[in-house]
């Protein structure tokens, strides 16, 4: 059977930095699910977790997402989970402890949140320098002691790794080093996901799949992430993840579990 699209695990409200749109409210997140027939959402604000010692400036804490959404509305035939879109610091310290993972329902985890500089890297860094710090942190999040098999391995192939060199970055990575990440998000029970946009040409596109394809090589299983920080991505996300399941054939069986537990409530 095919993979269905029933779920989107990776949105954002207007909490989030990179959003503080006033209309990105959990209800206008609810509708889109609805009107896309969705079983499950999960809101994956960026937060730091407050135990945690190094924030970052520009993120708001968890404790402060939580006092803001206290519940999230429920459909009849949609599960709201509550999520986080967990980043890591410049020393690789990941921003959320494994007793807030717990409370967490699903969290999408980022690594490659290169862009913000001085940060997540340095701006001298070139982009052979920062495609070998996006492996170490990578592995770094998958060697912690989160619960990850309630999580997800967030855009892999995200351009914030090395501005300025677009999915060209991608072709430092061998296929070995993919392998070795990808067997251990496998080992780790995490899931995968699926979040670009497919490029113009067939050679952009076999770019973009090749993490991907030995992902899915290797046993990985996928999720689905729309990324909205604005209402106006609503009304493409359900046709990109049709495309994205299609690029890669996936079946239902390459879905990620824990999605549906979630989805039983
Ligand atoms: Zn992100
Ligand atoms: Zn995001």
């Amino acid at each position: 059977m095919r993979y269905l699209i029933d779920h989107d695990v990776h949105i954002h409200s207007g909490f989030s930095p990179c959003s503080s749109d006033p209309r990105q409210t959990p209800e206008a997140i609810l509708a889109y699910g609805l009107t896309n027939g969705f079983r499950l959402l999960c809101l994956a604000d960026h937060a730091w977790d407050d135990s945690v010692p190094t924030a970052h400036p520009i993120w708001g804490t968890l404790k402060a997402l939580r006092d803001r959404y206290p519940s999230l509305p429920q459909g009849k035939t949609c599960r709201f989970a509550f999520g986080l879109e967990v980043d890591m610091d410049y020393d690789d310290v990941i921003g959320l402890s494994r007793a807030e993972a717990e409370k967490l329902d699903f969290f999408v985890c980022a690594a490659g949140h290169m862009h913000i500089d001085g940060f997540t890297a340095l701006p001298a860094d070139d982009a052979e320098t920062r495609v070998r710090r996006y492996l170490e942190r990578t592995h770094a999040l998958l060697d912690s002691d989160l619960p990850l098999y309630k999580a997800t391995l967030a855009h892999f192939t995200f351009d914030g790794v090395a501005m300025g060199r677009p999915l060209r970055w991608l072709a430092l990575l061998t296929d070995r080093q993919l392998r070795d990440i990808f067997t251990k998000v496998k080992k780790r029970g995490m899931g995968v996901e699926l979040n670009f946009h497919p490029g113009q040409t067939p050679a952009e596109r076999d770019v973009q799949l090749r993490p991907f394809r030995i992902a899915k090589e290797v046993g990985c299983t996928f999720t689905l992430g729309g990324d909205a920080h604005h209402p106006e991505s609503f009304a493409a996300a359900r046709a990109r993840f049709e495309r994205l399941v299609d690029l890669l054939a996936l079946e239902e069986k390459d879905k990620h579990p824990y999605l549906l537990e979630l989805m039983k409530g």
